[in-house]
């Protein structure tokens, strides 16, 4: 374990082996058992239809998927290293999107896109990472079509770049060319054996999550198979045997997510969880799916765990059956964790407390950086736990990294390690801005590390905000808001909502002309119609004379931060 500030630590962990052959490996002599788990074992189960994929079938679609992707013959040919999107709430198709791609196609890099996207929003990741097929569920079509009229693509040429999931129809029109079904590609034939990746291949970018990062838009994160070989190794060893017959584990936080991606989609696969699918978190399908499998594990992130202790329903079903909750995407304060313990406790006659831990990470980190276990939880609540095995780290006072404060002091933490992305897609500037010279990555988090290795997040020097775990990048916002015909200036920050334990979108906009009563309000209302729903302002809108800015043009957040305050608003 290296909780020091050594440099030269040997890697110890093989990556140079495939990410598939670590999830669902065929066992060698035999095709009842895959990866230790009978083949015949549920990995996903879709909630709404209650359609069930096998391990075995899962696999078998995987292969599938890779051989018809490479075999279609009117679909735009795939370069090995040439990208895939996909565009779409949780579904069964996902995983085998995943799986299929990353892992046993000739090399894909898999781009995942926020399924609640508008078409200039997809418009961004699709061309910045220049993805060459894209898969959408059949409610993205629209938003497809759209995207690609606004880049000018025709028709004929959208089509050959896209995967309807799980749809019967060509486009929802019906007219025009007919684009390819999943099913098609899935009945070409199969892949015998997945590709290893082994060796250098190792190195190939898998996903390309989208993060904005310490500042600006959000960029393309290059996540390799070592880093997810890495960390799986690394946290598989952290997590409670489930009881016989209930390990399903809900599966309703974002596919799109690199915390899906890794924890419930990889690491769940090699612990032989089954992932209950939900399109989206519903408070009351959550509740009875709980109640209906007795569920005895949940991932989620903080908002969920505020549903849990207060929504209006949360009494009517039995929760009791929750013994373990892993929260990870954003901060969450100790009082949140008492609370829902003491809920899930009033309905168990032995008042044994759930376990509620929490992982702290980036996209850019392949999650967790920070992993509290089960096993020290109800000594350090508040805590994300120490740093994760095979990771070194800093924790630095000044953003040049000159002085490494003191344990008890706060400072930018700086990681380095194998679970640490490549870089930003084509983007030198960012990765020059995010890594030191000597390898180092900056997290943009202030942390608290005790004398015993525990971490507390306690501040963010990035830009960031984030809205109950999803990323908002306050520069995307104060773009689309200077597009306004009478906004002058723009700036956003986070506020805080103790309420619904999230952070706020809060816009200060400077008017062309002296403003009329109503401005703030018809800012909000009109940005509804620009951005995505987890980006809408509601942390709500100011107008101000000046947006306060450095000598050098920068925005001084911490200013409206402070300004914030003054009005009484938490930030
Ligand atoms: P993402 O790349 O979307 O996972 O966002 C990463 C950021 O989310 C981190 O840099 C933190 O600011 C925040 N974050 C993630 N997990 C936690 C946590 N457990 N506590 C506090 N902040 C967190």
């Amino acid at each position: 374990v290296y909780t020091s500030n050594a440099t030269n630590v040997a890697p110890l962990i093989d990556t140079k082996k495939s990410v598939f052959t670590r999830v669902l490996p065929a066992h060698p002599s035999s095709k009842d058992i895959i990866g230790g788990f009978p083949a015949s074992k549920p990995a996903l189960i879709d909630e709404a239809t209650g359609v069930v994929l096998t391990r075995s079938r899962l696999r078998e679609l995987s292969l599938a998927l890779a051989y018809g992707l490479q075999h279609h013959s009117s679909l735009q040919a795939l370069a090995r290293g040439s990208t895939a999107l996909v565009f779409s709430p949780n579904c069964l198709a996902y995983p085998v999107i995943v799986f299929g791609c990353k892992c046993i196609a000739a090399g894909l890099r898999l781009t995942v896109a926020n399924a609640a996207y508008l078409s200039h929003e997809l418009a961004h990741q699709y061309t910045d990472n220049g993805a060459s097929l894209l898969f959408t569920s059949q409610d993205g079509v629209s938003v497809v079509q759209a995207m690609f009229a606004e880049l000018g693509v025709s028709k004929e040429e959208a089509a050959r770049r896209t995967v309807v999931l799980d749809a019967d129809l060509g486009w929802v029109d019906g007219k025009g060319p007919s684009v390819t079904r999943f099913s098609e590609l899935l009945s070409l034939g199969a892949l015998e054996e997945e590709e290893k990746f082994n060796g250098a291949a190792a190195d190939e970018t898998v996903f390309l999550c989208y993060s904005s990062g310490t500042t600006g838009k959000p960029k393309g994160v290059e996540t390799t198979h070592a880093n997810m070989v890495a960390i799986l190794d690394i946290l598989a060893p952290n997590w409670p045997k489930l009881p016989a017959g209930r390990e399903i584990v809900p599966a309703f936080l974002p596919f799109y997510h690199i915390y899906s991606l890794a924890i419930l989609l990889s690491l769940g696969l090699t612990l032989g969880w089954t992932s209950l699918v939900q399109p989206r978190f519903n408070p009351v399908q959550f509740f009875k799916a709980i109640e209906k499998y007795r569920i005895a594990l949940a991932c989620v992130a903080p908002p969920v765990l505020v549903v849990l202790a207060r929504h209006p329903d949360a009494g009517k079903y039995d929760l009791s059956s929750l013994e373990y909750m892993l929260s990870a995407a954003a901060p969450l304060s100790a009082d949140l964790v008492k609370e829902v313990q003491t809920k899930i406790a009033s309905g168990r006659a032995d008042g044994v407390k759930c376990k509620i831990v929490q992982l702290y990470g980036l996209t850019e980190t392949t999650t967790a950086t920070n992993f509290l276990s089960f096993a020290d939880v109800d000594r350090k609540v508040g805590s994300v736990g120490p740093l994760v095995p095979h990771l070194e780290r800093r924790i630095v006072e000044d953003e040049e990294g000159n002085v490494d404060v003191k344990d008890g002091q706060p400072g930018e933490l700086w990681v380095r390690g194998q679970t640490v992305m490549k870089g930003y897609l084509n983007n030198p500037a960012a990765n020059e801005e995010s890594f030191a010279s000597d390898g180092w990555f900056k997290t943009g988090d202030i942390v608290v590390r005790d004398r015993e290795g525990y971490f507390w997040v306690v501040d963010r020097r990035k830009e960031l905000i984030k809205y109950k775990g999803y990323q908002v990048a306050p520069a995307e916002l104060e773009s689309v808001l200077l597009t306004h015909p009478d906004v002058a200036d723009a700036a956003v920050i986070g506020v805080n909502s103790v309420e619904e334990a999230t952070e706020l979108p809060r816009a200060y906009v400077v008017h062309a002309r002296p403003a009329e009563l109503a401005f703030e309000k018809n800012v909000a209302r009109w940005m509804e119609g620009k951005v995505a729903r987890h980006k809408f302002l509601r942390g709500g809108v100011r107008v101000v004379d000046v947006i306060p800015k450095s000598a050098a043009g920068k925005i001084l957040r911490r200013e409206l931060r402070e300004e914030a305050k003054k009005e009484g608003v938490q930030a």
